[in-house]
């Protein structure tokens, strides 16, 4: 089985079932099969083949589902872009992924416009051919609707995701089409996505959870997909009412701006059947009160990471009670979860280790590097660099990314805990601690502050915050207000970029 055959089957089993919908309209599975075929002769017969790169520079629109399966139907590697990246960061991908043609949407597509016609690529756009672009409609007319059957083979390559850089370079994790439709397989079982269940995408597909869990999934089943171009509260609210939406999955940040929506109670979202959430940390508090909006029984926490697939571990809507804020105890389905020393060994509960992963969804491995691949794969396990401890039950709770952990006068610091604490202050709106060199202690804490109401003098009112609820060796030492933090395309905060201007602050 390849991804592309899952599209294929759903044409022939059911070819009227609504496959997506996309503001006022939609396209049945036989439509966007036919789609398919057609764009795809038209991709190859302009050159493109198995094992060739395509990016996709799209926002969520029903352009992207018939691009990204035609893609596929060639035997040939998607790469989604995420479409707010800029020209440069894009350039990189294209760069570094060896894309042969890059499908953009009409919506996004100037902001390449520095790019088109510096490389002899195949650039294709919707909408009408101009400077160097190719028109995807005119593509899909002019091309063949015969059926074409994806060569494919399980363990063939079928996309490079792109990290999203929290950490550094993006890197290119590549997936086979095994690794794919394990994640969707897990994710339909785990939250009963089936055929008649309705799929809200506001998360960007170019990114793993939202792509390979929730649209593949979905697709896996045949599912209907409704697809909007970019996130907002108001959207999320108005297309789960409108749509009678079943599941959603979002970053917590959704979720956090969707509950503060004043008129979050008008709207019915009692369709829906499970709420979605992962792909970065949220605090007991925040997923309390997340809860307590948009319904306990109904939340389901997703953690994982893009080398997983992003298959990790999950908090069932059973456990979102006093176990609210750990991301579970059990592995999903098809993957098995650790948690291990500098040496492998496996720490004992209450003891911090390192989260490693095994199962068929983990990435082939980073795309032209070797090395990296080498360091975060051993044994099978994939090493996430996320620090974790069990409780008494067996449930995991993250303490931080082992990259961000503060290592002061020789002890650690975990920066989540005290942002965890930092953000229930009613003055603070937002928060990121990050290490900041200190001449004795080698490093100390530094909080960056946005704030929602004036808080003076910073540092005092924040220590003294701090000061029953942390132990003193954890509270930050220096503070800063700012207007907004770094955050990247996905929503997190970069705190690569707070250390480079401390650096640059102190130099
Ligand atoms: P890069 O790898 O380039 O730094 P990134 O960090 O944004 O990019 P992702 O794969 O999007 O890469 O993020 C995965 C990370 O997000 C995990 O390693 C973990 O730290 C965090 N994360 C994911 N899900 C959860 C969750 N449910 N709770 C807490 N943290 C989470």
């Amino acid at each position: 089985m390849n991804i592309s055959e899952l599209l294929a089957r759903n044409a022939r089993k059911f070819p009227e079932k609504t496959a997506v919908i996309e503001g006022e309209s939609s396209l049945s599975y036989a439509e966007v099969n036919c789609m398919v075929n057609r764009l795809a002769s038209s991709l190859a017969r302009l050159g493109v083949g198995r094992g060739d790169k395509v990016a996709l520079y799209m926002p969520n629109t029903k352009e992207f589902a018939v691009s990204y399966f035609a893609v596929l139907r060639l035997g040939a590697v998607v790469v989604p872009i995420n479409a707010r990246l800029t020209a440069a960061e894009v350039q990189y991908i294209l760069g570094h992924s060896e894309a042969k043609a890059l499908i953009a949407h009409d919506l996004v597509h100037q902001v390449l416009a520095p790019l088109v016609g510096g490389s002899d690529g195949i650039w294709v756009k919707t909408g009408k051919a101009e400077g160097g672009w190719l028109s995807l409609e005119e593509l899909i007319d002019s091309g063949d609707p015969e059926e074409i059957v994806c060569p494919a083979k399980e363990d063939d390559e079928a996309t490079i995701l792109y990290t999203s850089g929290t950490t550094g370079r993006p890197k290119g994790v590549l997936f086979t089409h095994r690794n794919v439709i394990t994640v969707a397989d897990m994710i339909v079982i785990e939250t009963k996505i089936d055929r008649q269940s309705r799929l809200l995408h506001l998360m960007p597909l170019s990114h793993s959870a939202p792509l390979h869990l929730f649209f593949i999934g979905g697709t896996y089943v045949g599912a209907t997909h409704v697809l909007a171009p970019a996130f907002s509260p108001d959207a999320l609210l108005e297309l789960v009412e409108r749509h009678k939406i079943t599941h959603f999955f979002g970053a917590p940040v959704a979720y956090l701006l969707t509950a503060k929506h004043p008129r979050f109670d008008e709207y019915d979202l009692s369709s829906v059947r499970c709420w979605m959430y992962g792909g970065a940390p949220l605090s007991r508090e925040e997923v309390k009160f997340v809860a307590s909006r948009f319904g306990a029984g109904r939340m389901m926490c997703l953690y994982g990471l893009t080398e997983a697939g992003p298959n990790g571990t999950y908090l069932s809507p059973e456990e979102h009670g006093e176990k609210a804020g750990s991301v579970g105890r059990d592995a999903a389905l098809h993957c098995e979860v650790a948690l291990v020393d500098e040496n492998g060994q496996e720490v004992a509960p209450g003891e911090v280790g390192e989260i490693v992963l095994r199962g068929e969804s983990i990435m082939k491995g980073y795309y032209k590097d070797e090395e990296k691949t080498n360091e975060v794969i051993k044994d099978g396990w994939l090493y996430t660099g996320d620090l974790a401890r069990r409780d008494e039950d067996g449930y995991i709770w993250i303490v931080d990314r082992k990259k961000d952990v503060i290592i002061s006068g020789g002890v650690n610091i975990y920066p989540k805990e005290v942002e965890d604490v930092l953000r229930t202050h009613p003055a603070i709106a937002d928060v990121a601690v990050i290490g900041v060199p200190h001449p004795e202690w080698g490093e100390t804490a530094k909080a960056f502050v946005v704030l929602s109401q004036p808080l003076e003098p910073l540092a005092e009112e924040c220590k003294r915050f701090l000061s029953d609820k942390l132990a003193d060796y954890k509270i930050p030492r220096l503070y800063e207000a700012i207007a907004e933090l770094p955050r990247n395309a996905t929503g997190k905060v970069l705190k690569q970029v707070l250390r480079m201007w401390e650096t640059t602050a102190q130099g």
